[in-house]
């Protein structure tokens, strides 16, 4: 049987504990109108873990006046020290997809949307210049315990689904292509990545039956955020998913605005008569949330086969 399976799902966690890296821009590149790649090196890089898939890791951003002094790099606690810091000398936090690492080089790539000047990774990517010094909070190899579980901070866990959907707004595209690369030859599914405009539509190879829909926003749904995205999902399930694949669920809904839009089931859990198909959806989370909605409710995909995550909410900044 084919298999979209590139990650473990088993019962032993594969261990590892996380630590700040110092790291300065080596590279700038402007991808479109709305990605900007921006590659980090620095000689602590080379103890960086790199797990590939959809794995995050946080970006540490310096405060005016101190710069990245008073983060906390040393003990295990570093995230409750930081939180106790005052607000004028705490350094911003934000999460990141590592869309490319090359530890050997002792570089990292990250695939920055540049959605304005409105936050602090906003404003520091508008402003990036060679050589500037950030943080990156991620996995240390050097504490690696090997288990057949994933490692903490990727989500996309198939197990063995024979068929993927991989669905998301501009924040996702970094996962989702990095993702893609990574799927074996003889998967089969579908991706949808919403853009700003068609000059954000990136290159991106993909197994021979894996479709890839680039969704530009400009040309449709007048440049409302997630409609696109919304609109060829449920054109594509009310094609692809026959009725009664799946038995149509009932949900707790989940309050995008208070709680954390956040479910990653522990791997695929298909039966013969439920569709062989693992969701991977992530974005806006109001998006997300109606996506999800209409995937499990609607479309019958069990719950437990779709990981959906919200990448940012409009409106709010992430802390
Ligand atoms: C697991 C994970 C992986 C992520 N990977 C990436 C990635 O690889 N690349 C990436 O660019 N983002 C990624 N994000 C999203 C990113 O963390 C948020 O967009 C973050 O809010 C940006 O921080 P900021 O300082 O620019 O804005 P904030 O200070 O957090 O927010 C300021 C304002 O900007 C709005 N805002 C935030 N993001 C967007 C957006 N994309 N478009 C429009 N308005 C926005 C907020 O609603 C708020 O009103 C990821 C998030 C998660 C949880």
């Amino acid at each position: 049987m084919s298999s979209a399976r590139t990650t473990a799902t088993g019962s032993t966690p594969t261990r590892v504990d996380f630590t700040s890296f110092a790291a300065s821009v080596s590279r700038i590149q402007r991808l479109g109108n709305t990605f900007v790649r921006v590659t980090f090196c620095g000689d602590e890089l080379a103890d960086f873990y790199a797990a590939g898939l959809d794995q995050r890791i946080k970006l540490i951003f310096p405060v005016e006046g101190t710069g990245l002094g008073t983060f906390p790099r040393g003990g295990a606690d570093w995230f409750s020290a930081w939180r106790e810091l005052p607000q004028d000398e705490r350094c911003p936090m934000r999460t990141y997809t590592v869309r490319a690492a090359r530890p050997e080089l002792r570089e990292i790539d990250i695939d920055f949307v540049a959605h304005g000047d409105v936050g602090p990774a906003t404003r520091w990517v508008n402003r990036a210049r060679v050589g500037d010094n950030l943080l990156l909070v991620g996995p240390d190899a050097r504490t690696l315990v090997p288990g057949d579980g994933p490692v903490g901070g990727v989500e996309f866990r198939p197990g063995s689904a024979t068929r993927v959907l991989l669905a998301g707004d501009e924040t996702a595209a970094p996962a989702i292509c990095s993702i893609v690369e990574s799927l074996s030859a003889d998967t089969c599914g579908q991706v949808f990545i919403e853009v700003a405009t068609e000059a954000d539509i990136l290159p991106l190879r993909a197994p021979e039956r894996v479709s890839v829909s680039w969704l530009a926003r400009e040309r449709r749904s007048n440049g409302e955020h997630g409609a696109a995205l919304g609109r060829a999902v449920r054109a594509w399930a009310s094609e692809m998913i026959a009725p009664g694949d799946g038995a149509a669920e009932a949900l707790t809904d989940v309050d995008a605005e208070v709680d954390i839009l956040w479910d990653v089931p522990n791997g695929f859990t298909g039966t013969e008569q439920a569709p062989q198909l693992y969701a991977w959806i992530a974005g806006e989370a109001g998006c997300i949330k109606e996506l999800r909605r209409f995937l499990v409710r609607d479309a019958g995909i069990h719950r437990d086969d779709v990981a959906f995550m919200g990448y940012w909410r409009a409106g709010r900044p992430e802390n």
